[in-house]
């Protein structure tokens, strides 16, 4: 029996050093190697193997996979929302060629799994923007919505023609305060709690009553994982599953902290990334994820909110 190998791409970004934290505990720490463009990150050094890579280079890629006898691929190089909207085409180059170096040198190569994230962002104006299903309207109107989407044609196509086993979520925002968000329309969520301890103030750059849906990360973690141990026969999306945990607005996020902090203060300057988060759906349906694999968020706002403020 083949041993599982594991490389993570994109390794020092906010999912991907607790991801690869997360891996290294479950497969051992030499079985998980890490990489990305940039430095080592704090919290991965010591913790198992690392190499500088750039996924854009398909032929550096495919001699690490094949150095390092690498079995499953996590893909996390990404360029997110806010950040695409400022180099459109860098954003698709960057986000459609990793993603096809990747698939591609899994079909060589017979790998096991792949796994490569999708979004929210699929979705556009003219989906239902409540409770938004699986299966509807999928007209994104931002480069990065329009690259996932694109992505997640790739990834059912790779499966369907070529058998390769690539397993995807559609994750919300997500919140964490290990590793710095990347440039999302949704970093709003994290930066809130970093102000509201060190200034008890904070100016929200979407307005109040924008609804987003949100995860905590332990639960994105979790619920990436859980879908890469699932057994195959029970994956019934190729494309990339609906999840959810919780939807809130910048106002009932600075209600839940001002329990914890009552002198904080939550000022409203929407800017670019309000358009952005108004194409966005509020809330997401994932019925799916939890039929298949049996998913259940553990995290709401009051519980994350309780966490958050305690370990930042
Ligand atoms: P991030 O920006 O924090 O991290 C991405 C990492 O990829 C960075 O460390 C960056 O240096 C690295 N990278 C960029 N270009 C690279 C290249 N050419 N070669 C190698 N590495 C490269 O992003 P994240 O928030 O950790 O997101 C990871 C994935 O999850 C992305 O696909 C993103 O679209 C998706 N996602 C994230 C969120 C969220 O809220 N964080 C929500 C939905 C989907």
């Amino acid at each position: 029996m083949k041993k599982d190998k594991i490389l993570v791409i994109g390794a020092c970004g906010q999912i991907g050093v607790e991801l690869t934290l997360a891996l290294r505990k479950m497969y051992g720490d030499a079985n998980v190697v890490a990489s990305d463009l940039r430095e080592e990150h704090d919290l991965l050094k010591g913790t198992g193997p690392y190499v500088s890579l750039d996924v854009m280079n398909k032929e550096m890629l495919h001699v690490l996979v094949i150095r390092h006898n690498i079995t499953q691929i996590y893909l996390l190089a990404a360029i997110l929302s806010a950040t695409g909207e400022k180099n459109p085409l860098l954003a698709w180059h960057i986000n459609m060629q990793s993603l096809l170096n990747v698939l591609d040198i899994a079909k060589e190569e017979n790998l096991d799994k792949i796994y490569w994230p999708s979004s929210i962002a699929v979705f556009g104006p003219n989906s239902p923007a409540k409770e938004t299903p699986q299966h509807t309207i999928i007209e994104p109107t931002t480069i990065y919505g329009i690259s996932k989407f694109a992505g997640e044609r790739w990834c059912e196509y790779y499966n369907h023609r070529f058998g390769v086993d690539v397993r995807s979520l559609r994750y919300p925002g997500l919140i964490s305060y290990k590793s710095a968000p990347g440039g999302g329309t949704t970093d709003y969520a994290v930066e809130i709690f970093h102000e509201a301890k060190e200034n008890q103030k904070y100016t929200s750059f979407l307005s109040e009553n924008t609804y987003l849906p949100m995860m905590y990360m332990p639960d994105a973690i979790r619920a990436t994982i859980e879908l890469m141990e699932a057994d195959a026969a029970k994956i019934s999306i190729r494309s990339a599953y609906n999840l959810s945990a919780m939807s809130f607005s910048p106002k009932e996020i600075g209600a839940e902290i001002k329990k914890h902090i009552p002198s904080f203060e939550l000022s409203y300057e929407p800017d670019y990334r309000q358009q952005i988060a108004d194409g966005w759906p509020d809330s997401m349906d994932d019925t799916l994820a939890r039929k298949d694999w049996g998913w259940k968020p553990e995290y709401d706002l009051e519980k994350m909110t309780a966490d958050m403020l305690q370990n930042i």
